[in-house]
């Protein structure tokens, strides 16, 4: 709980139908058409519709087969998830220009802190609508935008207007948007929450407020009574928090019949510490400490693990380090599993202006760029040509 009595100013974005909508505006065929975006084998689920199959009941989640059954004439199409991430990227750009945190809640939405920012903009709507027209003109898409002094009625305004929406919950207007919906609204109401408020019949957000609170202990329980409480008056404390960044990137392998070979096991090692720097490299890190995993044939298991002087994400010195770590240990037996993690995160930041280290990025980019091609295997240093498959 904050003591401070500084208004807080949250806004929710969320794109309207993401997946079906992209596939629209990169296809003309699909436009004004019931478009249905998800798992198409037996037991497939949809993941968005557009607009136009929502008409026939179709909503993100159901059985792709009651899907067919409710809207025959729709188009139904696997989708290309790889090309929706690529899309997500750019409208995180867009929103880290306007805030200076975002908390990421799924791939098309999230909550962006502006409290503090009026001297920016002209007012709260405006602030919006700008970033609205911004997501428009550099993507064609389309997003709703909740503003409210908390996240949970942010989050909750963004759906109001859906398609295209722009809600603006103030304490003034809060409790008569918030009064007449459903309890189904709020956070953490689920089916089985739901019930026990129908059998006090307590079906609005307003009938909820008004609830004696020991009536509600007494048939939820104290902590959900308060929670509940606290939301139907439009209060949250919960702070916009950037999602928590892995705390260590590593990569093991657990072999089907046991190591027994000094060689083979440091050939290993290389095509680990190789996916380890790839996966570095690729979220801009370098990590100070390396750690090697190792589980003998009778399950005994040793982790040793070494800080450098410089914290690296090139694969020859998570190698090396991993390498030195493994001879340090004396293993006589055969090996069951091999593990390489790093961690203590630098951010890489801009490519140093040694001449060493310049050429070294520039070498690792080089490969990266061919990974990023033709998939991590897609290129790989002479000595792994035989290394085991499963890696
Ligand atoms: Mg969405």
């Amino acid at each position: 709980m904050t003591s401070e009595k500084k208004e807080r100013l949250v806004m929710h974005v969320d794109m309207d139908a993401f997946f079906a909508s992209i596939e629209q505006r990169d296809h003309e065929e699909y436009r004004g058409k019931p478009l249905i975006v998800g798992g198409l084998s037996g037991r497939g689920v949809v993941s968005t519709c557009s607009y136009e199959a929502r008409k026939f009941g179709v909503h993100s989640a159901m059985p792709m087969v009651r899907a067919q059954r409710l809207c025959p004439q729709g188009i139904f199409i696997e989708g290309n998830y790889a090309h929706y991430k690529k899309v997500s990227a750019e409208i995180f750009k867009i929103f880290a220009r306007y805030a200076p945190v975002v908390e990421p809640l799924s791939i098309d939405e999230a909550f962006l802190d502006i409290t503090g920012m009026e001297l920016l903009m002209k007012s709260p709507r405006e602030y919006a609508e700008r970033l609205k027209r911004e997501i428009r003109a550099r993507t064609g898409l389309v997003a709703s935008v909740g503003i409210a002094p908390n996240k949970f009625l942010a989050k909750l305004a963004s759906d109001l207007e859906k398609p295209d929406g722009l809600v603006i919950i103030t304490k003034e207007n809060q409790q008569s948007i918030l009064d007449p919906l459903s309890v189904g609204r709020i956070w953490g109401v689920g089916k089985k929450t739901a019930s026990v408020l129908t059998s006090l019949h307590i079906r609005t957000i307003g009938q909820l407020r008004q609830t004696d609170r020991k009536k509600l202990t007494a048939a939820l329980g104290a902590h959900m009574a308060e929670h509940l409480l606290a939301l139907a008056q439009g209060i949250d404390h919960c702070a916009v928090a950037p999602r928590e960044p892995a705390k260590s990137i590593g990569k093991e392998v657990t072999f089907p019949e046991d190591l027994k070979d000094r060689a083979e096991a440091e050939k290993v090692l290389l095509a680990l510490a190789e996916k380890v720097g790839y996966r570095l490299r690729g979220h801009g890190l370098k990590a100070r400490t390396i750690q090697l995993k190792l589980r003998l044939g009778n399950f005994q298991t040793y982790t040793r693990s070494r800080t450098l002087g410089e914290a690296t994400c090139y694969d020859k010195e998570i190698y090396q380090t991993a390498v030195e770590l493994y001879q340090g240990l004396h293993v006589r037996q055969g090996i069951r599993l091999l593990g390489i993690s790093a961690s203590g995160f630098d951010a890489s930041g801009e490519i140093s202006l040694f001449h060493e280290e310049a050429r070294k990025e520039n070498l690792y980019a080089a490969i990266d760029k061919i990974k990023a091609r033709f998939g991590e295997k897609g290129i790989t240093k002479a000595q792994l040509i035989q290394r085991p498959d499963e890696l």
